[in-house]
């Protein structure tokens, strides 16, 4: 049956790298991505997809299902075709929604045989405000018993973890006043802004050595015969676990709220961005897409990176059993967000990558399919890493 996968990927190969080649030419920046998912929507769609736009009040996502109509498993495959200023898909976004929707496409030729159901979901803006977040808030990824995506990169390593993460400003209301000639009417906003930064300092020995805590002043004050009446902070605290990020922002807030009363400016906090979970790897499927991968020729796998980053896959993992591992594109230690990663998904070692990607994210779903073994380790995984 694989091989029947591999014939009818070959069926739509060629247009798959037409798709790839349209995005990289016409890149379009997070929430403005119109063109990129319509093409990929009119592709779903010629393949008999049913398409549901502008999902999540996002103009630019979209869920499309072709359904057997038969008793089975749900399989769910995710797209980002968003770009980056200045670099265009310097982060290969173009490959992942070829990859997405050809996976879609070639699984759903064989679901009348396995039955169940094949999910392509357009995810837009990941790189800013990354559309999964919501999408999972509204549960759109709770029915599914796989969800994968496949990453472009220098060399092919497995799905690993990445760090939950909040988006946080701390904003203070101070009083102006002359900074010499009444300094005692005056309560000085940044000076709590720095207090902030001081206590957060102190605070971080005493934190687990996966906490990530960064951020800037983005106002601190016009004058310095002035009194600033107003400064804010703007921080990214991370974790690799929401429940231990969830401990520490609570500890930041409380230094915070010190820092406010050491100047008696009035604090207010908010998500300037929003909150991403960490990633957890789903193992068994993890193990599934690395042996079809290989299955395909692919020689050199590399264990799961370091990542201290954070995705928005991440959510989608909390809610499913979820994958987000990353394909070579032959070119070891090349640095993404870089137009040298752009033009790599247009080579033949590109497009190689986008076979592979594609056709194991394919295989994949088939064997969750039909391995009842399999689908059932996969829900044993899901439910001892679930909060
Ligand atoms: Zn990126
Ligand atoms: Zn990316």
């Amino acid at each position: 049956m694989k091989k029947q996968l591999q014939e009818e990927f070959e069926k739509i190969e060629s247009e798959l790298q037409e798709m790839s080649r349209e995005l990289f030419e016409n890149p379009e920046l997070g929430g403005e991505e119109y063109k990129s998912s319509q093409l990929l929507i009119d592709f779903l769609e010629k393949h008999e997809f049913i398409v549901e736009k502008g999902v999540v009040d996002r103009p630019t996502a979209f869920r499309a299902v072709y359904d057997s109509n038969k008793e089975g498993k749900a399989i769910g495959f995710m797209s980002e075709y968003d770009a980056l200023p200045g670099v265009g898909h310097g982060c290969g976004h173009n490959l992942i929604a070829t990859m997405g929707v050809g996976a879609g496409v070639v699984l759903s030729k064989v679901l009348d045989k396995t039955g169940g159901k094949v999910i392509v979901y357009g995810t837009p803006a990941e790189e800013t405000n990354g559309a999964k977040v919501p999408m999972s808030d509204a549960q759109f990824f709770d029915e599914l018993d796989a969800a994968m995506m496949v990453h472009p990169e220098g060399e092919s390593s497995m799905s690993g973890e990445s760090l939950a993460m909040d988006a946080i400003q701390y904003s203070y209301h101070g009083k102006t006043a002359h900074a010499a000639a009444a300094p005692e009417q005056g309560i000085n906003a940044l000076d709590s802004v720095i207090q902030l930064f001081n206590g957060i300092n102190a605070l971080r020995e005493h934190l687990r050595s996966d906490v990530r805590i960064h951020g800037v002043i983005n106002e601190g004050g016009t004058a310095a015969n002035v009194v600033p009446d107003y400064a804010s902070a703007q921080f990214y605290i991370r974790a690799k676990d929401r429940a231990y990020l969830d401990e520490v922002a609570s500890k930041v807030q409380s230094i915070a709220e010190g820092a406010a009363l050491m100047t008696g400016a009035q604090l207010s906090i908010e998500n300037y961005e929003l909150s991403y979970d960490d990633m957890r790897t789903n193992e068994p499927l993890s193990e599934a897409f690395r042996s079809n991968l290989e299955a395909l020729g692919e020689e050199t796998i590399l264990p799961a990176k370091k990542s201290l980053g954070s995705i928005d896959m991440g959510n989608v993992s909390q809610a499913a059993p979820a994958i987000h591992p990353y394909i070579g594109m032959n070119m070891p230690g090349v640095v993404a967000h870089t137009t040298t990663f752009a033009n790599q998904t247009m080579t033949k070692s590109g497009m190689d990558a986008l076979r592979k990607g594609g056709l194991s994210l394919a295989m994949t779903g088939y064997d969750v399919l039909t391995n009842a073994d399999l689908s059932r380790e996969i829900k044993r995984a899901f439910e001892e890493t679930k909060k």
